[in-house]
């Protein structure tokens, strides 16, 4: 029986896959394209370990980590690809534990080609490796507002992915339009309203990359912007573990204050009371923890695996609902295999 290729992103644990070479051997890919068969400019790594990419420093290999060139490069590497190979697209890591097996089929992730910013009259476009806190501070200079993005530690793609936002303002509410390239390597343009963005998430098909992605922003005196963002940075440093490990929320807020700024997705009930109210504020698993600073922040204090990290997530999500009756739906996205024993 061919086996299933899947990502196991859910909160379920799924069995580890073979890597592609050992189904190759085995005869399960026919046909199909491996991943070196392909020529690229890029680079394409067999075997990545993934926990140096990713902020909460965890994480077993990635099969094949790809780095493309540029955008063409992309779109004629997933052109060429078998689609039964899954594809992960990832930014810095900062919405991610990566499971300690690590991620079956190939992960791209963007770089240099990918990082270019624009702004021009009301708009800014920036490449999806762009990282936010850079994408704020060009477009203040320009005079436009985009500081919702200066304390966001993800790039770009990973913002519009998860309709990244805080401090009242969310992707939603300043994309205009996307550039992706699809799992069958066609590079498109797509408006806002398809990604159908919402609390946390959008509906990009799995597999398509975000290349590049174009904002409106209102006008603002570049030197208020820099004030703005300034008092940003240090509210955040007073309420935050910043300069931990950690992958940014854990838990969505109960009813979430959502993801578009308008008053029906508005609620108050909080993920770090509910944390605090089940006595779960600083609990420890291995090396890992949940703030004692922020208690809807899971860190690694230095030696946690993806398993310590993911099982005190589990071990809060039960004594949160004995306590209060409340499940709490993860944030950080949970992505590949666990490792496996013997
Ligand atoms: C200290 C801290 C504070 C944080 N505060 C906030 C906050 O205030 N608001 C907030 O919204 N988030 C916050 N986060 C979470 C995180 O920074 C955001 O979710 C960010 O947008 C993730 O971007 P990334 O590049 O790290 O993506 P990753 O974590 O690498 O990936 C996240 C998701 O995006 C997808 N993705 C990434 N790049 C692409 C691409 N090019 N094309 C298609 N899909 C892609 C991945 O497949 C994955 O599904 C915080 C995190 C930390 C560590």
């Amino acid at each position: 029986m061919r086996p299933s290729w899947q990502f196991s992103a859910c909160g379920v644990c799924a069995p580890r896959l073979p890597r592609l070479d050992r189904l190759q051997a085995e005869g399960y890919l026919g046909g199909m394209t491996h991943p070196t068969d392909i020529a690229v400019r890029g680079t394409l790594t067999p075997d990545r370990p993934l926990d140096g990419l990713t902020w909460l420093r965890v994480g077993g290999p990635a099969d094949w980590l790809f780095q493309p060139a540029d955008a063409e490069d992309l779109a004629a590497f997933l052109a060429a690809l078998d689609p039964a190979v899954p594809v992960f697209p990832m930014g810095v890591g900062s919405n991610l534990i990566v499971r300690d097996g690590g991620i079956r089929g190939v992960v791209i992730r963007l770089g240099r080609g990918f990082n270019a910013i624009s702004c021009t009259d009301r708009r800014v476009t920036a490449g999806a490796a762009a990282l936010d806190a850079h994408v704020a501070r060009k477009a203040a200079e320009a005079g436009l507002d985009l500081t919702f993005l200066r304390t966001i530690p993800g790039a770009i793609g990973g913002a519009v992915r998860m309709n990244a936002g805080c401090y009242g303002t969310y992707v939603a509410d300043r994309l205009e339009s996307v550039r992706v390239v699809t799992r069958d390597g066609q590079i498109k343009m797509l408006e806002a309203s398809a990604l159908k963005l919402a609390y946390r998430q959008s509906t990009l098909p799995d597999g398509w990359v975000i290349i590049e992605a174009t904002f409106a922003a209102p006008s603002g005196d570049p030197a208020e912007l820099a004030t703005q963002m300034q008092d940003q940075l240090a509210r955040r440093d007073a309420t935050q573990p910043t300069r931990e490990r950690t992958a940014g929320s854990t838990f969505r807020n109960p009813a979430g204050y959502s993801s578009t700024g308008q008053a029906d997705d508005e609620h108050s009930l909080k993920a770090w009371k509910v944390i605090d109210e089940a006595g779960m504020r600083g609990a420890t698993r291995g090396g890992a923890q949940m703030s004692q600073m922020h208690s809807n922040f899971l860190i690694n204090t230095g030696t946690a695996t993806a398993a310590d990290l993911e099982g005190l997530g589990e071990e809060v999500r039960k004594r949160v609902l004995e306590n209060s009756g409340i499940s709490l739906e993860w944030e950080v996205m949970r992505v590949g295999d666990p490792l496996q024993q013997g």
